[in-house]
């Protein structure tokens, strides 16, 4: 299996580049981490410091070993840094013509032999991969959120997607204790497919008068054993998130089946976003979050 070099390079230092970047310094790599600006990707540190103190604080890591990979991230500029790099990892706003130009520009630096990754969501990555220097060495690497928690990357590989530039990203996942799947290049690849249409289905339920929101939850998550229900699952990744991805699968495959709850595109238009914005299907302005109907 090819290895990884010992720099991998991470653009976007939001939840998901902070987290990658935060489990890659951790597994022993350095890390070059860059945002829109110096600044941003000094946030982006200062917030993975906070995390790693966090988990000292539960004694679930060494403070030493907190303070290391605090060491090994280094907020650069932008990619100019980055030619030193085996591995890139794009992992920024999820609009195609962000990541195109951020693939152009990284063209203009990258090593000969450096494969370029794309964490998105939903973005086909055969089309991704014509707007990046070398298709063979573009992949689709695809973390779950929260990254240093959730242990599964799905490996998504465009048409022209080389052999070594899969094994350069098992290799690069083994090290970091994460177990790999591969997938096709299909929209919403294989979690996305399977967790989008419960989610909009238990919007589609909601809508309905099937049950209330409480009902919904406490009868997925006993009946079904999983660990929270849908609609807290929804509010949690983000209802814009959840309409975006089920859009690209309704658009992607043309099957109404994908179509999307109008429970769900109302809760976004109203700007209900979940977690992030203080409401959704829940209101988490309280000490616990109360269903909103
Ligand atoms: P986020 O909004 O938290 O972070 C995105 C970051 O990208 C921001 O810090 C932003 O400033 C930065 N950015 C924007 N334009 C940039 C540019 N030109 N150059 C460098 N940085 C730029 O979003 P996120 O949730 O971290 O999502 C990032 C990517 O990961 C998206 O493609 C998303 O689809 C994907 N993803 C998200 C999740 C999730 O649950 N949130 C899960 C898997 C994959």
């Amino acid at each position: 299996m090819q290895a990884v070099g010992e720099t991998v390079g991470v653009i976007g230092a939001g939840q998901m580049g902070a987290g990658i970047a935060q489990v890659a310094a951790q597994a022993g790599y350095r890390v070059l981490l860059a945002d829109v600006g110096r600044e941003r990707a000094e946030a982006g540190k200062a917030g993975i410091a906070k995390q790693l103190d966090r988990l000292v604080a539960k004694e679930k890591i060494a403070s030493g070993d907190a303070q290391a990979a605090v060491s090994r991230i280094e907020a650069v500029d932008g990619v100019a840094a980055m030619p030193e790099c085996a591995l890139v990892i794009e992992a920024a706003t999820e609009r195609e013509e962000i990541k195109r130009a951020i693939f152009k520009d990284v063209g203009a630096v990258l090593g000969a032999d450096a494969v370029l990754a794309s964490n998105t969501s939903s973005i086909p990555i055969t089309r991704l991969a014509q707007a990046s220097p070398d298709p063979a060495r573009f992949v689709g690497v695809h973390f779950f959120n929260p990254v240093p928690v959730m242990g599964l990357i799905e490996v998504i590989r465009g048409l022209a997607t080389s052999d070594a530039t899969v094994a350069v990203i098992e290799d690069f996942a083994a090290r970091l204790g994460k177990q790999v799947v591969h997938a096709n290049d299909a929209p919403g690849f294989i979690v996305n497919r399977v967790l989008m249409p419960m989610l909009n289905e238990a919007c589609f339920a909601l809508g309905e008068g099937v049950a209330t929101i409480r009902d919904i939850d406490l009868a997925c998550q006993l009946g079904l054993n999983h660990p929270m229900g849908p609609l807290t699952l929804a509010d949690f990744i983000g209802l814009d998130t959840c309409l975006e991805i089920t859009r690209v699968l309704f658009e992607g495959t043309g099957d109404p089946k994908f179509r999307p709850a109008p429970v769900l595109v109302k809760y976004v238009e109203a700007g209900w976003y979940g977690r992030k914005t203080g409401r959704g299907f829940y209101d988490y302005t309280g000490e616990t979050p109360e269903p909103t109907r």
